[in-house]
């Protein structure tokens, strides 16, 4: 991550490598703290509202204060005017001690893995207590990336002990299967993607609990977030996919509808 801007609460815009963090902070010493990362596109960061909510609900599960939502918004305007970069990616990080905005570069290789395509690797996944919160307690998540990345593939897609799939490490995941596209159901222990719920409102889905035998069947495969916005997947394990035309027209109406294609 190239860090651009960085903000804190009662501070304002602080030098990108200015210690922020205290060594007693719990969000540090056992990682109770909440996150989001949204995109900003032409200036605007995006969905902020639901990524506002969603670090709300994130909080409560971690029995968090509230965060302070006007305060974050005015941090981020000011990290974002410091770093004078329209399209990045914003993140807001909520500690029992501080808050904080970064501002980071878009990574710069999201377009050429749109273009190929992501490999899979199935990873069994057995959920916590806080799943489906965007806490800071992703080292799992992260391992499982890593593990992925080590075998060969790109990412993760984790599966649930009784086979349902669920959604990669940072990702949610669709499978078009003809015209009808499907995702996993928020029943399941998975993280209520903003841009999910946006791919939703822009195309409709039937969502499921899905075995992992279904997806493998489909016609096409991919996954959504923040960051790698709509990623067509070319491979899960040993399976190959053909990249399919959903991925392709949702990743344009995706921005369009962000107003930055
Ligand atoms: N699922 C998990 C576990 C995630 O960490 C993320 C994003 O980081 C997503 C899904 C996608 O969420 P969003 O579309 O809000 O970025």
């Amino acid at each position: 991550m190239t860090l651009l801007a960085l903000a804190q609460l009662g501070r304002g815009v602080v030098p990108v490598d200015e210690p922020v963090l205290r060594a007693d902070d719990e969000g540090v010493l056992r990682g109770r703290a909440v996150f989001e990362t949204l995109r900003v596109y032409d200036g605007r960061p995006f969905e902020l509202h639901p990524h506002f909510d969603r670090l709300a609900a994130s909080a409560r599960r971690l029995r968090l204060p509230e965060p302070p939502q006007g305060q974050l918004q005015s941090l981020a305007h000011d990290a974002l005017a410091a770093a004078n970069e329209p399209n990045c990616v914003l993140r807001f990080l909520w500690t029992p001690e501080t808050g904080l905005a970064l501002v980071s570069a878009l990574p710069p290789d999201l377009e050429d893995l749109r273009k190929r395509g992501l490999r899979l690797q199935v990873c069994d996944w057995a959920t916590g207590l806080l799943a489906g919160a965007k806490s800071v307690s992703y080292a799992e998540n992260m391992a499982a990336q890593a593990a992925a990345v080590e075998a060969g593939f790109d990412d993760a897609l984790f599966v649930a002990p009784d086979g349902s799939v669920l959604e990669g490490p940072t990702s949610n995941v669709w499978f078009r299967e003809g015209d009808v596209l499907h995702t996993p159901t928020l029943a399941l222990p998975i993280l209520a993607g903003v841009t999910r719920s946006v791919i939703w409102k822009l195309a409709g889905a039937e969502e499921g609990r899905y075995p992992l035998e279904r997806l493998l069947a489909a016609d096409e495969v991919f996954l959504s977030s923040s960051v790698r916005e709509v990623m067509p997947v070319v491979a899960v394990g040993e399976t190959a996919f053909e990249r399919g035309p959903a991925a392709a027209e949702l990743q344009n109406a995706l921005r369009r509808y962000a107003g930055g294609a």
